[in-house]
């Protein structure tokens, strides 16, 4: 199964993943967390993209689907894939479709969180991870259980993204808006695309998902 998680910065696209993984051993594919790690290994691509990430910009189109295609290989052609936070352009959409078709994979679900905007910067403002494992939680929605340790990992230290300020976080809506929720239509037109109310809480998203991956 391949599925798209496709909603605006902070609508819990990566919340949602950690927990599919977690139920049916698929593979998360988050060129944020990609992304992430070359900037943090100053690799080429992370020399690049750190200021364009930092304003909350788009990486180019050629980055992204590269690392996408180089993931892909990496994995067994059986495991289960959740695309989450790409595509994100048209372009990106493109590559991916021959991106899927060259090693016979196809697109099963695009799920859409749909949520209102207001929530959002709320969202992102407290968000933090785990330093160690990359689990996600909340200051207020999703704390973890003991103040100073992750619930999955046990380690202490979490971490927050520089780009989860309010400034940055209004670019990357804008981004969202004028280039990510343009390439809908064309899953629409294909009949993939399913959405899910992601202002519930984070098991009733989680239990909305369910219904359509695994009715
Ligand atoms: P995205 O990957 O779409 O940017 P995240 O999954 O990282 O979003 O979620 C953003 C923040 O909001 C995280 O701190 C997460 O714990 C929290 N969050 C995710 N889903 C929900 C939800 N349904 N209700 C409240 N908070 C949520
Ligand atoms: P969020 O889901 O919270 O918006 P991500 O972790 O997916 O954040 O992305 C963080 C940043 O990484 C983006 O603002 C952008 O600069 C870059 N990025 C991630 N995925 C892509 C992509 N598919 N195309 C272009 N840039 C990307
Ligand atoms: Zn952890």
């Amino acid at each position: 199964m391949n599925i798209i998680l496709l909603g605006p910065p902070g609508a819990g696209k990566g919340t949602q993943a950690q927990r599919l993984v977690e139920r049916h051993g698929m593979r998360q594919l988050s060129t944020g967390d990609m992304l992430r790690a070359a900037v943090r290994a100053k690799t080429p691509v992370g020399l690049q993209a750190k200021a364009v990430m930092e304003r909350g910009e788009l990486v180019s189109d050629a980055i992204v689907s590269a690392i996408i295609g180089y993931e892909l290989d990496a994995m067994g052609p059986d495991a289960g894939v959740i695309f989450d936070g790409y595509p994100r352009t048209a372009a990106q959409a493109e590559a991916l479709d021959a991106l899927l078709a060259e090693r016979g994979r196809k697109l099963d679900h695009v799920v859409e969180l749909e949520v209102d905007e207001d929530a959002l910067v709320e969202r992102i403002t407290g968000r933090f991870t785990c330093a160690s494992c990359g689990k996600g939680y909340h200051d207020k929605f999703d704390r973890p259980r003991m103040p100073d340790n992750c619930d999955k990992c046990g380690n202490s230290g979490f971490k927050r993204r520089p780009d989860d300020n309010e400034e940055t976080v209004r670019t990357r809506m804008a981004e969202y808006r004028g280039k990510t929720e343009p390439i809908l239509p064309i899953y629409n037109a294909r009949g993939i695309v399913s959405r899910v109310d992601g202002m519930g809480d984070i098991d009733q998203v989680t239990a909305a998902i369910e219904k359509i991956v695994a009715p």
